[in-house]
């Protein structure tokens, strides 16, 4: 996490480039994938993953100091210069595109438009195995916590869910249910782009919930509700036909999972991680401490 601390505070307009699809993508998102599959591949041998990055997007001359930044960061935070070949071959073990057997999902900073507004931003790991998660790990660096500190990390294995904050030790994590639907607090994304705002206005309004949405970027969302900083995450298509990322989800709705949430799509559907990078059985994504599940998904027919 301190990698990308440090660099959200640092970022030149030079270190930051726009993708085909138009998303921002930054010297850290790059620099992030890089160290943490090579940290895996170092421990653990041959590994597939599914990262959002590739090296492409890094092969052009007008990328050299771009990809000299990366090189750079990733130097620094395993202690040891290291060539920019094996930083981009680091960057390719993200290259995976089915979930049969074992891979990793990696979004490196997800939530790059809150990273650069220098508000909410996450790095979310989870293994798979044969599309069923097993492991979601999500770094929040900048999340506000209780106590005032910042800074939360969520680990779910399967036996549960548990939360570092604030520089405490780990402590288990539980969804928590407001006493009755109007309580309720509902998180959204920022961006009107990634999740219909006018819609989830409707919604909120047919649940008789008075509160403004906590409106965060990333799959700190997950992690809010997760820990009852909110008790429903709405992800609403803001446009028929948009697939939503592997690496997005799989992380955060494990977390939402393992602390005793439900997480589905707008239809009532489970998320379907067997599909390769897209989820795409799936439309939009409902997450709830579970009690709420099933009248949040009748509100939104
Ligand atoms: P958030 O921070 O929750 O707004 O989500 C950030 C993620 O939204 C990025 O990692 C993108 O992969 C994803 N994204 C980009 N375009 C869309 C879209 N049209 N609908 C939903 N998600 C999107
Ligand atoms: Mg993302």
């Amino acid at each position: 996490m301190s990698l990308a601390d440090g660099a959200q505070g640092r970022l030149l307009a030079g270190d930051t480039l726009t993708k085909d699809d138009t998303s921002p993508v930054t010297v850290a998102d790059f620099a992030v994938q890089a160290l943490v599959a090579s940290v895996l591949a170092d421990s653990l041998g041959a590994i597939r993953m599914i990262g959002e990055e590739t090296s492409d997007d890094l092969a052009s001359d007008a990328q050299s100091a771009l990809r000299a930044g990366v090189t750079s960061l990733v130097s620094n935070a395993r202690g040891s210069a290291t060539a920019e070949r094996d930083v981009l071959g680091w960057l390719d073990l993200g290259d995976a595109t089915t979930t049969e057997g074992r891979v990793w999902t990696l979004d490196p900073i997800d939530g790059t438009k809150g990273f650069l507004r220098g508000d909410q931003y996450a790095i979310a790991l989870a293994l798979l195995v044969d599309g069923v998660v097993v492991f979601g790990a999500l770094g929040c660096p900048n999340l506000p916590n209780a106590d005032g500190s910042r800074g939360a990390l969520f680990v779910a294995h399967g036996g549960g869910c548990t939360v570092e904050a604030g520089g405490a030790p780990a402590v288990p994590v539980r969804v928590v249910s407001p006493t009755s639907l109007r309580e309720a607090r509902v998180c959204e994304s920022v961006e009107a782009g990634h999740s219909d705002h006018d819609a989830s206005a409707r919604i909120v309004a047919r649940l008789g919930i008075d509160a403004e949405p906590y409106r965060i970027d990333s799959q700190c969302k997950y992690g809010a509700v997760a820990r009852g900083d909110a008790s429903i995450y709405l992800r609403l298509p803001t446009r028929p036909g948009y697939v939503e990322k592997i690496w997005d989800h799989a992380a955060g709705a494990f977390v939402v999972e393992q602390a005793g949430g439900r997480v589905t799509d707008v239809d009532g559907r489970p998320l379907d991680f067997t599909r390769g990078r897209g989820l795409s059985a799936n439309r939009g994504v409902v997450a709830t401490d579970g009690r709420f599940h099933d009248a949040v998904l009748a509100a939104i027919e």
